[in-house]
């Protein structure tokens, strides 16, 4: 109990203020600190929350009040101080000041009433192109992202500072209309007051009346590796702010990957086609390969045909379900040489009787035998 702050000075007014002072000190308190408008440091804005509304559940209750002015914490403890566990004469102030502008009904698990209606906001979708290697490998970047956020100025209300909401006329402050439509009757938002249920004599001039406003923001975020082109990634709470205190919309990032210059993906594989000649195919040797770790050594055996595919297990792309990495495959090509000089032509001429193959079309069988790379 030593450590809680003072009531009136956690809504931050005079121990003479008035209840409609302490009401709007509130109000704006609570506009800025509600959890749901600062996804990021939820857990710290539900315990200011949560002092602010302890605070105002005994000031603006007139003997919880006279009682904390005489005795303090302990004039008032084990009714409303005990909070979260807000009483239900509490909620109905709730409504009182906010309608339904937080979705309070949710909050304290109470269905919603018929008061204006929190929208929740739009997700948002940004383009992110990255290189075949960033995919791979996996990166943390920056991204800006252009987006609606609550008016700082007048914490989302829309209202200019000091000018007091008036209940919409064309609602009468539930924020929706409803009309009979043949056999059904559809509430919509009143198009008078966009669903606030008040409207303000005065608008905020930052945000004109809307209550949010176009920034831009610069997210930082993580890309696994593995992330494949068309991958999307969520980005939770980081959409557009949503309407009368909803919560806010989600972001997707959704992945461009470029091609690499060799590289071919399929699924967790990789392919390449790595030419050798035709010495090399017929002597065997020792190659370096290049993987998306730097390179690797392959030694390939004498007779290699060309068209074989050796397997590099482990050196192809991680798994996104993490199930490990997928696997490198090798094509060969034996190059046949074009330009052979007089001496060159010459051995050939004298390997050829010794190098016959039997020209007749093979057997139709599965192509592309697959060996291990042994490095
Ligand atoms: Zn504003
Ligand atoms: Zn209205």
């Amino acid at each position: 109990m030593n450590n809680k702050r003072d009531y009136y000075e956690v809504l931050g007014v005079d121990r003479k203020a008035g209840d409609q002072e302490i009401k709007s000190a509130y109000r704006k308190l609570a506009l800025q600190h509600h959890p749901d408008r600062n996804p990021q440091t939820k857990e710290e804005s539900e315990e200011k929350f949560k002092e602010i509304t302890e605070a105002y559940s005994v000031l603006a209750d007139a003997e919880k009040r006279a009682a904390y002015d005489r005795y303090g914490f302990a004039g008032v403890s084990g009714s409303a101080a005990s909070s979260p566990d807000f009483s239900s004469s509490i909620f109905s102030d709730f409504e009182d000041i906010f309608g339904d502008f937080f979705g309070f009904g949710d909050m304290f698990g109470r269905g919603r009433g018929q008061g204006p209606r929190s929208r929740r906001g739009a997700d948002l979708r940004y383009d992110l192109e990255i290189s075949f290697e960033e995919a791979a490998a996996g990166i943390d970047t920056k991204i800006k992202i252009p987006r609606s956020e609550t008016c700082t100025t007048c914490g989302g209300t829309g209202a200019r500072k000091g000018s007091t909401p008036v209940t919409c006329s064309a609602c009468g402050g539930r924020g929706q209309i409803r009309q009979q439509q043949g056999f059904f009757t559809i509430s919509r938002a009143c198009p008078q007051c966009g669903g606030h249920g008040q409207v303000f004599r005065d608008a905020c001039s930052e945000c004109r009346g809307e209550g949010r406003v176009r920034r831009e923001k610069v997210l930082s975020i993580r890309i696994p590796s593995g992330v494949d082109d068309g991958t999307r990634l969520r980005v939770a709470g980081e959409g557009e702010s949503g309407a009368l205190g909803g919560a806010p919309g989600d972001l997707y990032v959704v992945l461009r990957v470029r091609e690499h210059p060799f590289f071919e993906r399929r699924g967790d594989d990789l392919y390449c086609t790595l030419p050798i000649s035709m010495a090399q195919a017929a002597l065997g040797a020792e190659l370096k390969v290049p993987t998306l770790n730097g390179q690797e050594r392959l030694r390939i055996p004498e007779g290699t045909q060309s068209g074989s595919v050796v397997r590099l297990h482990g050196k192809g792309l991680a798994s996104l379900e993490g199930r490990g990495h997928g696997d490198l495959y090798i094509v060969l090509q034996v190059v046949t040489p074009t330009h052979l000089n007089r001496e060159q032509r010459r051995f050939m001429e004298m390997l050829a009787p010794g190098l016959r193959v039997e020209n007749k079309p093979l057997e139709r069988r599965v192509s592309g035998r697959v060996k291990d790379g042994y490095g």
